[in-house]
């Protein structure tokens, strides 16, 4: 009984047994065809890949042409550079939709940077050959059955930078698993092609590290420069933890909105790198604590050395416009690229302009900009006056430019100063007539002109046709022709339009026509429009009545010559460009011209001196008190445009005014030109170090007789100073001598010719 009972339980034990053996077997051999098909796909995936990656090249990925937006920046000459320290300074940072990037050396980025990272993403960065295989597996598992919550995808550091090169980043089923395989392929081909440094410049260049304040942040460069408005190589340790922390996931983890989610994956960073024997102990100490009050700064300006500088505007000046629409025209022609395309790369390419802007001076102007007092002459309830300025040195370089009045209200916006086309008015006259006329030797500063209009009917006519009428406030009734003689020095500093025209006629209008567009590059004039419209006559090359105007920038360039002994260097805005991988893609090479010899420009000058400084001048309320200043006024036809162009040893400005649309402007409300020019610039020109222009050895100080415009002598009664061409100096006076002093001999004694 006892046997039978014992033998029944063992039937039913070994029956019990079966039937677990049983079920266990299904389970085993389920196991086992779940892994056979697993392991299909991934060999018919693996193969596919394979073959298609031997068979061409698009599975190369080339980490010097990665497609993603860099930030540009716009620098600017250190005002406080002092040999020692850092040479220029982020002037404006541009971006396009919120996106930056500052592309930055490997050796420019902080061990602490480089190490957090590779300790927390990828620590056998340096042992692998861009897979990770153990994790891989990991990796593949998960896609099937997620048992790992904390994988990290099982990306090494070459296959994150891979995914964000390629923006492949499929992650589920099939196309999951081609992703992965592409990836594996991809980042093998890369460690077989670049240096482990080389792909970890690109991974720290490129990884997205958070949202905050409208912007995408990208790379260790600009989280560095956002979060702890410093340069990525001045970061702490415990602020490299900080950023690297990010990584895992940029929302999660972002220092900036989630702190302390930051915080806990910041101290695992800095187990990691202290167990990786990255940091010492005290280093490692010392961050923990740091930490634990680490402060994120947000948004700020800061110099290339990481100096913290007053916050972005996000309106830019009318400098960086200006910057912006040279760059561009200048990207257009090194590509061959259209404008839209330009723009684009410009603002994406991770490109470093350098300016020539003077930024105190810059910020100076558009404080005086701002105040309407130094247009009016009382205060006006409206005033839609506009206005422009703008500076360059004797070589060209543009260190200041305004577009208009007030505030500036937005970017990239409409610059009267770089956009307009404006009559210059009388300031034309200097270049167009005065300076050809005196380089050709047709007159001198004495030369008498009388003071009456040129006959521009064509012969047999019997109508004259008279020109040009001397502007005058009492309109245009009373021509105010004097008939007198004046010199040509006087018919200049008086801005006398009758002895403009007749240099004109003496050199032909399209003499100057062609001196202007070919010596001073201005490219606003007119041949012929298809109205039948001319630059090439009387008006526009006298008194500037011209087709479509000049643009301010252009005249003010052209006034170089008066000041640097006649060469002519075009203008610019931009030193050089520099694209992100720190190769020089554009250099200002400035356009040198003669435009006239050295004694002429000289001649110019000391009559411009006049304008200021001269008992008749029109621009005497820009004198300076110890800065000499040489000037023109211009007042267009009908007064609609006022321009004054002055020049002092160490620049050379302009200043405009007029309305939108151009009507006629009260002169009695507001201050004149000359003085509008003085109240917004007179403070800069005055500080200038260098207090008088230089002279030229082929141009004397002579005394002349007024009477004959010759050169005088001791009975020559009336007699005024005037500055000469050694090449072209006047005769002697012979009119006045008295021949019972025995006149040839006065002639042949040099004591009687003053001068000095
Ligand atoms: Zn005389």
């Amino acid at each position: 009984m006892e046997n039978k009972r014992t033998s029944a339980k063992k039937k039913k034990i070994i029956k019990s047994i079966k039937k677990t053996l049983g079920v266990l077997g299904t389970l085993l051999c389920s196991l086992i065809l779940v892994i056979i098909i697993t392991g299909s796909v991934f060999v018919t995936a693996i193969t596919v890949y394979v073959f298609n990656f031997a068979e061409g090249t698009e599975d190369y990925v080339s980490l010097e042409e990665i497609e993603l937006t860099y930030t540009s920046q716009i620098l600017a000459p250190n005002p406080d550079y002092d040999g020692t320290n850092e040479q220029w300074q982020v002037y404006y940072t541009m971006s396009s939709a919120g996106d930056k990037m500052v592309w930055t050396e490997f050796d420019e980025i902080s061990r602490y940077v480089i190490d957090a990272f590779v300790c927390s993403e990828d620590e056998r960065f340096y042992d692998h050959d861009g897979v990770d295989f153990k994790r891989t597996f990991g990796a593949f598992v998960n896609i099937f059955i997620p048992i790992y919550d904390n994988m990290q995808g099982g990306s090494t550091i070459t296959q994150q930078t891979i995914k964000v090169i390629t923006g492949d980043d499929a992650r589920d089923g099939v196309e999951g698993v081609s992703r992965k395989i592409r990836e594996i392929l991809r980042s093998i081909n890369t460690e077989n092609t670049y240096g482990k440094d080389d792909i970890l410049e690109a991974y720290l260049n490129v990884i997205y590290l958070g949202r905050a304040e409208g912007c995408n942040y990208y790379g260790v460069q600009s989280a560095s420069n956002f979060y702890f408005g410093k340069d990525v190589n001045d970061l702490t340790l415990a602020e490299a933890a900080t950023i690297a922390a990010i990584n895992k996931d940029p929302t999660f983890y972002n220092p900036y909105r989630n702190p302390d989610n930051n915080k806990g994956r910041a101290t695992y960073i800095l187990n990691k790198m202290y167990e990786n024997g990255a940091v010492s102990s005290d280093e490692y100490y010392n961050a923990l604590s740091e930490l634990e009050t680490i402060k994120i700064v947000g948004d700020t300006t800061y110099s290339t050395s990481g100096e913290q500088l007053s916050a972005q505007s996000s309106v830019s000046s009318y400098y960086v416009d200006a910057t912006i629409s040279q760059a561009i025209t200048e990207l257009m022609d090194i590509y061959g690229i259209d404008y839209d395309t330009a723009s684009s790369r410009l603002y994406s390419g991770g490109y470093k302009i350098y300016t020539n802007v003077d930024l105190e001076m810059q910020e100076k102007l558009e404080q005086e900009y701002l105040d309407d007092t130094n247009f009016q002459s009382y205060e006006l309830e409206e005033d839609d006056l506009l206005s422009a300025f703008i500076c360059m040195d004797y070589e060209g370089k543009v260190l200041a430019v305004i577009g208009n009045r007030g505030e500036k209200e937005s970017s990239r916006v409409w610059n009267n100063a770089t956009m307009a086309t404006r009559s210059p008015g009388s300031t034309i006259k200097p270049l167009s007539a005065f300076a050809p006329a005196i380089e050709q030797d047709m007159v001198t500063w004495s030369t008498l002109l009388k003071d009456d209009p040129i006959d521009l009917a064509p012969a047999g006519s019997t109508e004259p046709n008279l020109f040009p009428n001397n502007y005058s406030e009492y309109g245009d009734d009373n021509p105010n022709w004097s008939h007198k003689l004046m010199t040509v020095e006087k018919m200049l500093e008086t801005s006398t339009n009758t002895g403009a025209a007749q240099l004109v006629r003496m050199l032909t209008p399209s003499y100057c026509y062609n001196f202007l567009q070919g010596s001073l590059g201005f490219t606003s004039l007119v041949q012929r429009d298809d109205s039948g419209r001319s630059d090439v006559a009387y008006s526009p090359m006298t008194v500037g009545s011209l087709t479509r105007g000049m643009y301010l920038s252009e005249l003010v360039a052209a006034y170089q010559i008066f000041g640097n002994g006649g060469v002519y260097y075009g203008h610019s805005f931009i030193n050089k460009i520099v694209d992100k991988d720190d190769k020089v893609v554009y250099e200002h090479d400035p356009y040198q011209l003669k435009a006239i010899g050295s004694d002429t420009a000289y001649v110019l000058n000391r009559m411009m001196l006049q304008v200021v400084e001269g008992p008749d001048g029109t621009g005497k309320a820009a004198n300076l008190d110890t800065v000499e200043v040489i000037a023109k006024t211009g007042t267009s036809e009908n007064w609609e445009n006022l321009t004054f162009v002055a020049c002092t040893p160490e620049y050379v400005s302009g200043i405009w005014v007029g309305y939108e649309n151009p009507d006629v402007i009260d002169t009695s409300k507001y201050q004149s030109i000359a003085k509008m020019w003085k109240n917004v610039f007179g403070e800069i020109a005055d500080a200038g170090t260098v207090k008088t222009f230089k002279g030229d050895s082929n141009v004397s100080h002579l005394r002349y007789c007024t009477k004959t415009g010759l050169i005088a002598t001791a009975d020559c009664e009336s007699t005024a100073m005037g500055y000469f061409k050694n090449s072209n100096t006047p005769e002697t006076c012979m009119e006045c001598l008295d021949i019972d002093d025995d006149a040839m001999d006065n002639v042949d004694d040099d004591s009687d010719i003053y001068g000095n």
